[in-house]
């Protein structure tokens, strides 16, 4: 699947009263577009990023926009002429295509991610808030008229993902709109609500970039750890790597189901927190361990580290294996790590080597694991 990102950035911010474009402002020593680009210019999801801007900026664009997948259009009138404009510079092979405000400097991967997700299966969706306050209707001497139910209530934000066809039909459209979902609605489109995120805030008053400041404050240190583990190879045992059954002649001995890349990541997340290792905590003279499945291993030490108030930021591993080749399973390897760490898969990477022949592993007799976990304080 291809996903373009269009940042709708063609605005002048004149609610805001400052003396550049209001995308142009710093927060946290980086201007808000810089933000707001790199999110998506660095998303493993997204192979392109159109920025819609003013035709003098776009003109001379900033350095931090003259990279390869990121590419710079004039923008119009209104936002969604401007979002019209980047749709038709969009490659004609995206099939999916996120829009986003270069207002809201601090959507997460996660949250891009799983709008994207939203909108290849069901045409169009739209990161939204749940309304947790209360909703009044007034009159216009504000006198309240109504109570609202708020069950029904969403507050609409960017990132906002369509199929390419569905966002077809919504800039078509011509009459006023202040977001392409209310466009796609128009066009009789369903149009599917994901979890917004309350940090994703629109930075349009002062008060807004008072707020933006808070945000970028260094958080409280994250932790990192690493993680190796080696089992011997030998005939008749299953090759078992990241919980993934590998067809193989040969598989891993050990206690267990001897998975390598499970015990490497565990080690790695239990070395971030300094709580020893996967020895101490799951020892295989234990009976309820002999038989356990890593992937269990490895949720029970994320658990741990979660009692200790850090969640998983993100995992890297490399496994060392001379044969079989292991290219085709990595993604199931990675779904299994997700799943076990209780993070979204984008925040898992699992990459092979061989050992070019060199020594025990190159010759076959062994597969080994190099893990390293990033945790960050809750
Ligand atoms: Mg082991």
């Amino acid at each position: 699947m291809f996903v373009t990102a269009i940042i709708a950035a063609g605005g002048r911010g004149q609610r805001f009263g400052a003396a550049q474009p209001k995308q142009l402002v710093d927060i946290g020593g980086e201007p808000m577009l810089a933000r707001s680009v790199r999110a998506f210019a660095t998303h493993p999801s997204i192979g392109e990023v159109i920025v819609a801007l003013p035709a003098e900026i776009a003109a001379d664009p900033p350095d931090y926009l003259r990279t390869p997948r990121v590419r710079v259009v004039a923008g119009g009138a209104r936002r969604q002429d401007s979002v019209a404009n980047a749709f038709r510079a969009a490659s004609a092979s995206s099939d999916v295509i996120v829009i986003h405000d270069a207002a809201r400097p601090f959507a997460s991967a996660d949250l891009i991610a799983r709008t994207i997700a939203a909108a290849a299966e069901s045409g169009a969706a739209v990161a939204a808030l749940a309304v947790r306050d209360t909703v009044k209707r007034v009159d216009d001497r504000r006198v309240v008229r109504e109570t609202i139910a708020r069950e029904t209530i969403y507050l609409a934000q960017t990132p906002q993902a369509f199929r390419r066809d569905v966002l077809r039909d919504a800039v078509a459209l011509t009459d006023d709109a202040t977001d392409e979902a209310a466009l796609a609605e128009r066009a009789g489109h369903p149009v599917r609500i994901v979890d917004g995120e309350a940090t994703n805030i629109k930075i349009t008053t002062r008060d807004d970039l008072t707020m933006a400041h808070a945000l970028t404050k260094p958080a409280r240190t994250g932790r990192a750890g690493t993680g190796y583990d080696l089992h011997r190879l030998v005939d008749g045992r299953p090759l078992i790597l990241g919980g993934v059954t590998v067809p193989s002649d040969r598989g891993a001995l050990g206690h267990s189901d001897a998975d390598v890349v499970c015990h490497a990541v565990t080690d790695a997340v239990l070395g971030a927190l300094s709580l020893g290792d996967i020895g101490r905590h799951f020892p295989d003279t234990d009976p309820r361990w002999k038989d356990a499945n890593s992937l269990d291993l490895l949720t029970r030490a994320a658990a741990l580290a979660r009692e200790q108030g850090y969640e998983i930021g993100n995992v890297d591993v490399t496994i060392v294996l001379e044969r079989p080749k292991i290219k085709d399973h990595i993604d199931a390897m990675r779904t299994n790590l997700a799943r076990a760490l209780g993070v979204d898969v984008a925040r898992v990477s699992v990459k092979g080597k061989t050992n070019e022949g060199v020594d025990a592993v190159g010759r076959g007799e062994a597969v080994a694991a190099h893990a390293i976990a990033l945790t960050r304080a809750r």
